[in-house]
């Protein structure tokens, strides 16, 4: 990514602070410091000021810094709160915007007895997320990529999943290929449930084989070049049933419904509202018991929720799961996941794998 691309970030958060009178502000949350400067090591903080942004980080990352990021390092032996502490009360700032919300109590209390009463500490949780939500260009193709290697690392393995395979088998394959397809990491833990286990929404794959005439759910997402992509499909092994037809086809309803309604200035809580109504009117509303779904880019959940109570309005560019599910306790579970992009009339969707239910 070009250089001036974490400057024109930096810009508009520093626009951000100055709108609440906050002079400076360290950042804390690495996926806020790899998107505000480049920086993917695991130790960093970032103190962002109109005069300039500067990177502290511990040794092991002096090359990786200098390598990644467009704004000064200072490398610092021990711990990173103290150093940036005392380059703010050496310059006199006045204030000191924190993530509260990504600090322990502890530590925000001890922060603020290292600044002192003349430095007013404000809270800036949720603003670098707020711009994280909406995509460039640049982004949108990462995660376009991302989801290329999960979609072609789940059809890669469709060939190995058959009858007497436990899903941690296809869990591993599925890790696997995405690996070998250029991912760093699953952007989760890969989700592999047969059967009954398929209406456990998050089961983790256990050493249980798959059946003849199961559902197998696999829920699954690639982290590459920081990005994450996320999708869910559902197999049935042997001839499906009547009941678990209609199942499938209902939340198949649903989630192409919601998909549909997906455009810039609607509400979260609408597209929510469109899966589940859906869902109720097939007679499976009660079975569907999470929201329907969330931003995702350098985490894999991020803002917007999908959820229904949320009154975020979806904007142009960005990024969301559709994944509506109905789960029938100690019988089976169904869901359907697409991660998309709000475009300027509606959504394209960014997974390429085929929805019918698939049958082995
Ligand atoms: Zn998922
Ligand atoms: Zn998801």
């Amino acid at each position: 990514m070009a250089e001036t691309t974490y400057q024109a970030r930096r810009e508009r958060l520093l626009e951000l602070l100055a709108e609440r009178r906050t002079a400076a502000a360290a950042f804390s949350h690495l996926p806020n410091i790899r998107y505000l400067t480049g920086f993917s090591g695991s130790n960093a903080l970032v103190l962002l000021s109109e005069r300039e942004a500067v990177l502290y980080t511990d040794p092991r990352y002096e090359l990786q810094a200098a390598g990644e990021t467009d704004c000064k390092v200072r490398v610092v032996r021990g711990a990173l709160w103290p150093e940036l502490v005392k380059s703010v009360r050496r310059r006199r700032a006045n204030s000191l915007g924190l993530e509260a919300e990504h600090l322990a109590q502890a530590e925000y209390a001890r922060i603020g007895e290292q600044l002192g009463p003349e430095v007013r500490r404000s809270d800036v949780s949720g603003l670098a997320e707020g711009l994280r939500a909406v995509k460039d260009a640049g982004e949108i193709e990462l995660i376009r990529r991302s989801m290329d290697v999960c979609g072609r690392a789940y059809l890669q393995t469709l060939r190995k999943i058959r009858v007497g395979i436990s899903e941690a088998e296809i869990a591993a394959e599925l890790e696997y290929r995405m690996r070998r397809l250029g991912a760093e990491r699953p952007a989760f833990e890969t989700i592999v449930a047969a059967g009954a286990r398929s209406a456990l929404p998050h089961a983790q794959p256990t050493g249980s084989r798959v059946q003849a005439n199961q559902l197998v759910l696999v829920d699954m997402g690639a982290s590459r070049e920081g990005y994450a992509s996320d999708m869910t499909r559902v197999i049935h092994t042997g001839r499906p049933t009547a009941p678990t037809k209609r199942l499938y086809a209902a939340v198949l309803e649903a989630q192409l419904a919601a998909v549909d309604a997906v455009r810039p200035g609607a509400t979260c809580a609408s597209i929510d509202g469109v899966a589940r109504r859906t869902l109720t009117r097939l007679g499976y509303g009660e079975f569907f018991v999470h929201s329907t779904g969330h931003g995702l880019g350098l985490e894999i959940h991020e803002a917007p929720r999908i959820g229904r109570r949320v009154k975020d309005v979806l904007e142009r560019n960005m990024v969301i799961t559709i994944e509506p599910g109905a789960y029938i306790p100690r019988q089976g579970g169904v869901r359907i996941e697409d991660t998309v992009v709000v475009t300027a009339r509606g959504a394209e969707v960014l997974t390429a794998v085929p929805k019918e239910l698939l049958v082995l």
